[in-house]
């Protein structure tokens, strides 16, 4: 199915409010096979909206717009949507009733604003909002669907999850089968790994493809297919996973599409080992990293953010002498911050981090992205010397990601 996106309000175009909605639209839509031809952003704006609306209903089957709902005069999209698919505003009682359910829970009360949510266009039907106060809707036109959504991405996801997907899948009634295979790749940035993959996506039927999707230090690689004949999808995926693994080796860490705290976290967990981390240019990154994964506290004790020299020497036990002689940005800094941490955390595992984010603090040999780490396990501990590019905050999550990928390779190596 092909589907276009219209972003709508003026903040998205002046860079305010970076828009999220649409990638996270897509991101839900491709693996029920349905694929985003185009997003478009549009000002709070009559005539744009107008214009983006009939642009994107002529080339695609099904349409959504996030944002500009409200009742504030700067959100236009109710009534351009009102003009365009004919009709008048109406006052939608089930609408009203909904609004007032929200704004109870709330604890608020009903003011004029928000009882000019439940004017709606005539020519829709409404998806009632379970999670705020700007109703959905429904428009068709000529076998093609326009769903107008809000610009509040809590709200438009929820929405889009619960109701508007598997209501958009029972209307079109998909009879091709879809089958996504999602691999984290390590060791390879994107132009290598597509050198390396250059045969193998020539070998690949014409209804079979790969994608890669890049963050920095890690790359996901995802095989999709839409066929009618699901047996021969399903076996044709099974054999070109199996050559990815075949050409890739120990480079794919997961077969599934994980993160890598995730994928650190199951291992911990197998092995029943613990963790902590000891932080200096990563500031607490890497603990923040690990403690997203809910059920975390199982294996993450905790981390000592030891920005200071000070912190260095009487937290983890890192000899003065030492950051005299080979300065904190160092391979025994690190080594011995790894070891502190694990001795005063009482874990098998850790992690740490001794480099110059900038963009200041650059000393001679030691540009900014210069970063020390190491990583321990089971008494053996690793250390390593990177130079990461970037603003401050890429040289943080390229430390943070590179750390913890030492650590997984060290676990790798337990039987
Ligand atoms: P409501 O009536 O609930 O406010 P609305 O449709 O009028 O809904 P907007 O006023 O356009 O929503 O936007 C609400 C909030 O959502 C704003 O903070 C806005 O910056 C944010 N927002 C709008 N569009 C997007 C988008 N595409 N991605 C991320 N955030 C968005
Ligand atoms: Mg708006």
């Amino acid at each position: 199915m092909k589907c276009s996106i219209v972003v709508i309000g003026d903040e998205l175009l002046i860079g305010q409010v970076t828009d999220t909605n649409s990638a996270w639209i897509a991101r839900h839509l491709a693996p029920v096979g349905w694929w985003v031809q185009c997003v478009k952003v549009v000002a709070d704006d009559y005539e744009e909206i107008r214009r983006a609306i009939d642009e994107a209903l002529a080339h695609t089957n099904v349409v959504f717009t996030t944002g500009g709902l409200g009742p504030t005069k700067d959100d236009m999209t109710k009534q351009a949507l009102c003009d365009y698919f004919g009709g008048e505003m109406r006052y939608d009682e089930d609408t009203a009733a909904n609004v007032l359910e929200i704004v109870h829970k709330r604890g608020l009360k009903l003011n004029e604003y928000t009882r000019l949510q439940a004017m709606v266009p005539s020519s829709c039907r409404v998806i009632q909002n379970q999670v705020g106060t700007a109703p959905i809707m429904w428009f068709e036109k000529n076998n093609k669907v326009l769903v107008s959504l809000p610009g509040v991405p809590h709200e438009t996801e929820t929405m889009m999850e619960r109701e508007v997907i598997p209501q958009l899948l029972s209307r079109f009634n998909s009879e091709e089968d879809i089958e996504h295979r999602t691999f984290i790749v390590i060791d390879y940035i994107e132009s290598a790994l597509a050198m390396k993959l250059d045969d193998f996506e020539k070998s690949l039927p014409e209804y079979l493809h790969l994608a890669y999707l890049p963050e920095p230090g890690i790359m996901r690689l995802r095989l999709s297919g839409a066929s009618r004949d699901s047996h021969r999808l399903h076996t044709d995926m099974d054999r070109f996973s199996q050559k990815l693994h075949e050409i890739l080796g120990e480079a794919i860490i997961c077969d599934d599409d994980k993160t890598l705290s995730v994928i650190i976290g199951e291992m911990l967990k197998q092995h029943g080992l613990t963790v902590s981390s000891a932080e200096s240019c990563t500031g607490g990154n890497i603990a923040h990293v690990i403690t997203q994964v809910a059920g975390s506290s199982e294996y993450f004790t905790g981390a000592i953010v030891s920005y200071s020299n000070e912190v260095k020497e009487h937290l983890l036990g890192v000899f003065n002498a030492d950051i005299m002689e080979h300065g904190v940005v160092s391979q025994p800094v690190v080594e011995q911050m790894v070891e502190g941490v694990s001795r005063q955390l009482n874990t098998d595992c850790a992690v740490s981090t001794s480099g110059i984010a900038g963009p200041g603090g650059a000393v001679p040999g030691k540009p900014v992205g210069t970063v020390w780490m190491a990583a321990k396990c089971k008494g053996v501990v690793v250390s390593q010397c990177l130079h990461l590019p970037g603003s401050r905050n890429r040289v943080i999550n390229r430390a943070t990601t590179e750390a913890l990928k030492m650590l997984y390779k060290l676990l790798r190596e337990l039987k």
